[in-house]
């Protein structure tokens, strides 16, 4: 190799010596009669300096930004007192520039691509990668990824690939659908997640499974969701929940330890579904602070203020003194998230004013003490249904959290479990029960004589969800692995045996055939890597994403196709539609 390294590799032990650097030319700046050239590749940038008088003149005139060079000279560093701090501190004298390739001139300044317009920059993504952030985002993911595999590999977990093309996989999402030229009228689904190949895995004697693995949902997006996405995809036979945790955690604190140098403090708090949602009003809370929510139902029940003395819940969280205008945002993103107003009052001497605070009378003595609501501070109601009054809640605190950056006197990063969540959900648009986790998912087996009664919203799943700074990067569960278990699921959720045989004939046949006990987890990669490299959305952590209509603008997918390519697969475009969001 003609390089003698990258830049971000010169060092003291070479200075004063000849080096070969290639890469791509960030800018060039003429001063006094020098040449400044800003060699960049992916380790960084150099300036390089060509003088008048040097043979590399002429040639290093012809640059301009994003030229693809070779450059030779010898590197000098300034004497160590001398230095500024920038990048005249270690400078390479050129003798030769060579360009390798010309550049049209970039649509965009690479070096303001935080501020340029996302589209443009996933149009000409190419350009975008070259950025340093981009750059870094990658090798660390790159990083992320061996450090899963060596962790893995030598806890004997085997590595399997499943298929791309196969059918539908009940996470409870859309299929993107692919048409079978052999088999006309037939689809392919492209896979949600690999969970019954993991299960069969495990039923064919594979005992520990993993695979980084790309899954396909047809959702609408959202700034940490892709149409497809990679999970990094585990199974483990003859385990229990327990089991299943405690590997996890570990694998986990070695990610962060080789790849960011962070120590995780370990085990990892857990809390049950049921405490998650009624203290922070969220199944995936951002616990790198608390503010938790104080419980005052028993305060107002059956009291005059009507709004709150029938509801199931009321909820309160202690908030600073707020302005009218921050209220009234609050309240908005309350609005937003089920509750029909968000109710207020403000601490003053012994009791309360503004808002409600005449109906909060009585109850002044108890809300000071409960809450600990110090002077002119605010506190903020929810009341109602308990689940919609608590999510209300829950995106207020999320409000508040980054109206006052609440998370940044907490650690960097906060890991939890939640666990323990209901295994079945009932659906009030369709009246039907459904499975929250998927339909694999094994209940707590003293729960089991619920199934069927008019307790079977209690049954506790033997389920977990690995939460990050309040980022859900993790779930699974364990799996029903008897037969008779999985009928009663499927006929809970009201599926009849039909129906199920007809979706999931195969996997059933194979549960019958000698399945250890098993159980698993999926990590969200491209989340996690998103959190660990403090980027905004998981677009910043992935090579080619789509953007948030699903579409690729640089390769320009999805695309029309010509109809020779359609009446192969045998199908037919109805006049298109348009999806509105
Ligand atoms: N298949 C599940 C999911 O994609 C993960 C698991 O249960 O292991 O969420």
């Amino acid at each position: 190799m003609k390089r003698t390294c990258y830049v971000g590799e010169l060092n003291e032990s070479y200075a004063g010596r000849a080096v070969t650097l290639q890469g791509w030319v960030n800018r060039r700046r003429d001063l006094g009669g020098l040449i400044f050239i800003e060699l960049r590749d992916r380790s960084g940038i150099v300036q390089v300096e060509v003088e008048p008088d040097s043979p590399a003149f002429a040639e290093a005139d012809t640059v301009r930004a994003e030229y693809v060079v070779e450059v030779e000279g010898h590197f000098q560093p300034r004497p160590e007192g001398q230095r500024k701090g920038g990048l005249a501190d270690y400078e390479v004298i050129a003798s030769r520039v060579q360009v390798l390739n010309t550049a049209k001139t970039p649509p965009f300044e690479l070096e303001k691509g935080e501020q340029v317009a996302e589209d443009i920059r996933l149009k000409y993504r190419y350009l975008d990668l070259r950025r340093s952030e981009m750059q870094r985002a990658l090798m660390l993911r790159s990083k992320a990824v061996a450090a899963v595999t060596a962790f893995l590999d030598a806890a004997g977990f085997v590595q399997v690939e499943t298929p791309m093309l196969t059918r539908s996989t009940p996470e409870g999402a859309r299929d993107f659908l692919v048409p079978s030229r052999l088999n006309p009228s037939e689809f392919y689904a492209l896979p949600q997640s690999p969970q019954l190949f993991k299960q069969l895995l495990m039923i064919a004697g594979f005992d520990r499974y993993y695979q980084l693995a790309r899954c396909f949902r047809d959702e609408d997006l959202r700034a940490d969701r892709q149409p497809d996405f990679t999970q990094l995809d585990m199974e483990m036979s003859f385990v229990t929940q327990e089991d299943v945790l405690e590997v996890q955690e570990r694998l986990l604190a070695h990610v962060f330890r080789e790849v960011l140098g962070v120590e995780l403090p370990l085990p990892f708090p857990r809390l049950s579904y049921f405490d998650a949602m009624d203290r922070y009003g969220s199944d995936k809370p951002d616990l790198r602070f608390d503010l938790g929510f104080v419980d005052v139902t028993d305060l107002f029940r059956g009291g005059e203020f009507g709004a709150f003395a029938d509801a199931q819940a009321v909820k309160v969280l202690a908030a600073p003194n707020l302005t009218r205008k921050q209220i009234d945002e609050l309240e908005r993103v309350a609005k937003q998230n089920g509750a029909r107003g968000l109710a207020w009052v403000k601490r003053d001497g012994e009791g309360f004013t503004g808002g409600i605070s005449k109906f909060v009378g009585e109850q002044a003595a108890a809300l000071i003490e409960r809450t600990g609501v110090g002077q002119g501070a605010t506190l903020l109601f929810a009341a109602g249904e308990w689940k919609k009054a608590v999510s209300a809640l829950g995106a207020v605190r999320l409000a508040l959290r980054d109206l006052f950056e609440l998370a940044s006197n907490g650690p960097r990063f906060h890991v939890s479990w939640v666990v323990d969540f209901p295994q079945l959900e009932f659906d009030e648009d369709s009246g039907t029960w459904t499975y929250m986790h998927h339909p694999f998912t094994a209940p707590h087996p003293e729960d089991l004589p619920l199934f069927g009664t008019e307790q079977q919203g209690e049954i506790r799943a033997q389920a977990y969800d690995l939460v990050l700074n309040g980022y859900e990067i993790g779930g699974g569960s364990i799996r029903i692995h008897d037969p008779a278990v999985q009928a009663q699921m499927f006929r809970a959720i009201g599926l009849t045996e039909e129906q199920a045989r007809d979706k999931f004939g195969f996997f059933l046949d194979a549960l019958g055939y000698g399945t250890p006990p098993h159980g698993g987890i999926a990590w969200g990669f491209d989340r996690l890597v998103m959190v660990m490299a403090g980027a905004g959305s998981i677009r910043e952590v992935i090579a080619f994403p789509k953007n948030n209509r699903g579409a690729d603008l640089m390769a320009e997918a999805p695309s029309p196709v010509d109809a020779g390519q359609l009446a192969e697969v045998g199908v037919q475009v109805a006049s298109p539609v348009r999806m509105e969001e």
